[in-house]
């Protein structure tokens, strides 16, 4: 039953809601509406001026409507009065097929076509900065291998308790928290569940992660590599597909009336699934690692810590954290290549898209190679670089016919201009490596 916003807003005391879009960037944006006028908005939706939405429209379009999804509701459990709603951007009675949240609810609804659902949990990492982000908040966690540092996760104790608090209360089943690899660097997990509701779990989880370290005086960043020398944000996904029959069966699992499974546990349709995600991983870094920023955390040297706990190279294995995608156990698979700043909704989106075509294509994961990578890498031959740069993936994905049709022609032209032209924007950045290296020259 569609939840009624305006009986919703009488009941739990909301006066104002946040009707939230994510743009092209991964940007959060929203209007605070009044409860008075919520039950028009749930109708016809909140107007934005296209041009500044950041979906790649112009100042000549006409209004893009924000249409609030009622079922993604939360009340901010840090400020009862107001109430978060995502939203599906629409134009002129049509859905913006740019918009990130609509390209993955189409691929959610081709999955289902197939009779596939796929679920997924993900694994924000994030650090606490000081307010204007140049230091660390904690200027005592310092350990060279500061991993599950018991002492600085207590320091931290009132924002990361906050937090968990707040997952319990939404009923998210959080289950565990940690200081992560890095200095000044935090995990927190919760369930996996549907690719949208996860999506919409993920981009909440940064809002409210940005919102309790503010109030504590901190700023919380998931930006890739924030630190140089540090290991960097990661956001792994664990991927796995279920029937859309009973939503019982994970049919990465169990083939399909044998009720046997392959290798390490995974289903021709896990291996096929699999082998869409290495057919297309150079391309599909172009939305896991989305920033210039993202490229010093794959191909970085090794961190203070030992080792960056990020991929280099286009490969897949077993319950070993040195390679794109591991298998930690039967019916599911991680991939370690997204970070922080990724888009919540183009991640899942992508993750569908390009194991879908491998389903369709019976796609060959190829071999899988069980041996460290930080130490043994440079004896795979065969096995395609991770790009090293934005301008690398943005040209993977350019030439990924497949992949662009399958995430849609109008999103990937969007996506493909407005990343240009960011990459163009810091092209034209002088930096002062270039003058500590080239003005003697
Ligand atoms: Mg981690």
């Amino acid at each position: 039953m569609t939840i009624d916003l305006a009986a919703f807003a009488k009941d739990k005391g909301v006066k104002y809601f946040m009707i939230s879009y994510t743009d092209l960037f991964g940007g959060q944006r929203a209007k605070l509406v009044p409860a008075q006028a919520i039950a028009g908005m749930q109708e016809d939706g909140a107007g934005f001026a296209g041009f500044a939405t950041y979906l790649d429209l112009t100042p000549a379009h006409p209004d893009m409507l924000a249409v609030p999804d009622p079922s993604s509701v939360i009340q901010l459990p840090w400020k009862k009065d107001v109430a978060w709603v995502a939203a599906n951007c629409m134009m002129e009675g049509k859905t913006v097929d740019q918009a990130p949240r609509n390209v993955l609810n189409k691929l959610v609804a081709e999955a289902a076509e197939m009779g596939l659902n796929v679920k997924t949990g993900i694994e924000a990492e994030f650090f606490l900065l000081t307010p204007d982000g140049s230091q660390l908040s904690d200027e005592y966690d310092t350990a060279g291998k500061p991993c599950y540092d018991q002492q600085a996760v207590m320091r931290r104790y009132d924002v990361i308790a906050e937090i968990c608090d707040y997952m319990l209360e939404m009923g998210w089943n959080p289950y565990q928290n940690d200081h992560e690899d890095a200095n000044g660097q935090f995990e927190m997990n919760w369930d996996f569940a549907d690719a949208v509701i996860t999506a919409d779990r993920h981009s909440f989880f940064k809002f409210m992660t940005k919102s309790v370290a503010e109030k504590h005086g901190f700023r919380a960043t998931f930006m890739p590599k924030p630190i140089e020398g540090l290991t960097g944000n990661g956001c792994h996904a664990h991927i796995s597909v279920w029937d859309t029959k009973t939503g019982e069966t994970n049919v990465f699992a169990t083939d399909k009336g044998t009720g046997e499974t392959g290798e390490l546990g995974l289903s021709d349709q896990g291996r096929a699934f699999l082998g869409g995600i290495m057919k297309h991983a150079s391309a599909l870094a172009a939305i896991t690692n989305p920033t210039v920023n993202s490229y010093k955390r794959i191909n970085a040297p090794r961190t203070i810590s030992g080792a960056t706990w990020a991929p280099n190279t286009v490969t897949w294995t077993g319950n070993n954290r040195t390679h794109m995608v591991r298998v930690p156990g039967p019916g599911r698979f991680e991939l370690r290549l997204p970070d922080g700043a990724v888009n919540p909704y183009l991640l899942q989106a992508i993750i569908i898209a390009a194991g879908l075509d491998g389903i369709r294509t019976n796609a060959d994961p190829g071999p899988r190679r069980d041996i460290d990578m930080y130490a043994e890498g440079h004896k795979i031959k065969d096995a395609p670089k991770l790009p090293l740069n934005m301008l690398d993936a943005l040209r993977f994905y350019d030439k990924d016919t497949s992949l662009k049709t399958a995430m849609g022609e109008e999103f990937s032209a969007a996506y493909l201009k407005l990343k240009r032209a960011e990459w163009n924007a810091f092209c034209t950045h002088f930096t002062t490596w270039e003058k500590e290296n080239t003005l003697d020259i």
